[in-house]
């Protein structure tokens, strides 16, 4: 058999960008154990299978897959500018929310630039800013894993171009409200353009919930992202959108890869908006079973993020941030069937899932602490 190793030397020129830029690290898969079931808990996945139209319509759309999307997905962005009550020039999908992560770094940041983000935020964002070129800024979390907006914008310089807001924060769970949100746009040169990426909104459950969609049209620098990976199910078909003025999504839309999103795929996220009364009552058990975990949790004296503080989880995870401890706690967790996300030496992130996982999480925490 031929191999690619060893025998001839590798001569080709990468871009010195790539030298620095860290792989995107996948949530582990379960490891399986004898006679106790195994979840994977460390990708914020739904866990529950599309609901059976959904389905049908993926097996039906299988069989014109020799021919190409409809150019455009219009299909899809009329679905969504309907769902949503905004014009369908103003909606742009892709591969995921991340494909549009990439083509917002390309459309306005490249070598000199700068991209900047909370930090500990969504693992994508630094990768698709050193992709481009640019240099990343990293401005830390507060204590109780919020957006520190005012040191955000006294970070702000000539050369940002692009500025990530994740709410509600992965990995922290905590939102951005919508009045440090319009005082935080006040303060960012009209120039640079802002990111609010409302992965998690569905999940959400705060007064300003997706309040990006309300109020993107007041502003023109402003780009909202969404998905179906996460509340809707979708996560293996790699569907998201943004919501912006009609030149941004114009911009978007110049460097997207062509047919991006797939029909099987756009099929499904038509389908899944039809039935959005349905989805979102999973939706709802989803926030129920986060609401009695945590206060299960904190009954046992159990650190979650930000309980009962602003900083609280809204989205489908809660995030424990356990220092030093956290790779053991871990260990301890996959042992016993959870696989969970670990930030060494930070803390641990859980996906809230089925409800046999999110009580084997309560008595196993409450058991390590
Ligand atoms: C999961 C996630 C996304 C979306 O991912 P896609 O599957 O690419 O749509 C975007 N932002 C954040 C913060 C996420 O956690």
């Amino acid at each position: 058999m031929n191999s690619s190793d060893g025998t001839a030397k590798l001569e080709v020129r990468f871009r010195e960008a790539l030298a620095s830029i860290p792989s995107y690290r996948a949530g582990k898969r379960p490891v399986p154990i004898d006679g106790v079931s195994a979840y994977k808990v460390s990708s914020n996945e739904n866990p529950y299978p599309p609901l059976p139209k959904v389905e049908q319509v993926i097996a039906s759309s299988a069989s014109h897959v020799n021919r190409y999307p409809d150019p455009g997905n219009m299909e899809l962005i009329n679905a969504i500018s309907e769902h949503l009550g905004v014009p369908d020039s103003d909606v742009a999908v892709s591969v995921g929310a991340v494909g549009l992560c990439y083509q917002l770094a390309a459309a306005v940041a490249g070598v000199g630039d700068e991209v900047m983000f909370a930090w500990r935020s969504f693992e994508a964002y630094p990768i698709v800013a050193q992709v481009a070129g640019a240099a990343t800024v990293a401005v830390p979390l507060t204590p109780d894993g919020r957006h520190d907006l005012d040191s955000m914008a006294d970070a702000i310089t000539d050369r940002t171009r692009l500025i990530f807001v994740c709410s509600p924060n992965n990995p922290t769970g905590a939102v951005v409200g919508r009045g440090e949100f319009e005082n935080f746009m006040s303060r960012v040169p009209r120039d640079v353009l802002v990111v609010l990426d409302e992965a998690y909104t569905e999940f959400d459950r705060s007064v300003d919930a997706g309040h990006g969609v309300e109020t993107y049209s007041r502003h023109p620098n402003l780009v909202v992202l969404r998905t179906f990976s996460k509340a809707y199910g979708l996560a293996g078909l790699r569907v998201g959108y943004a919501v912006a003025h009609r030149q941004v999504i114009e911009a978007l839309n110049k460097v997207a890869i062509p047919f991006c999103v797939n029909s099987v795929a756009s099929d499904a996220a038509v389908a899944s908006l039809a039935d959005h009364v349905e989805l979102n009552l999973r939706v709802d058990e989803l926030v129920q079973e986060r609401e009695a975990t945590t206060l299960a949790l904190s009954k046992r004296g159990v650190d979650v993020q930000g309980l009962g503080s602003p900083g609280e989880s809204q989205a489908n995870f809660l995030w424990f941030p356990f220092g030093d401890d956290s790779a053991r706690i871990a260990a301890e967790l996959e042992s016993r069937g959870l696989t969970v996300r670990l930030f060494e030496r930070e803390g641990i992130r859980v996906t809230i899932a089925e409800s046999e996982a999110n009580q084997r999480l309560v008595e196993l925490l409450g058991g390590l602490l």
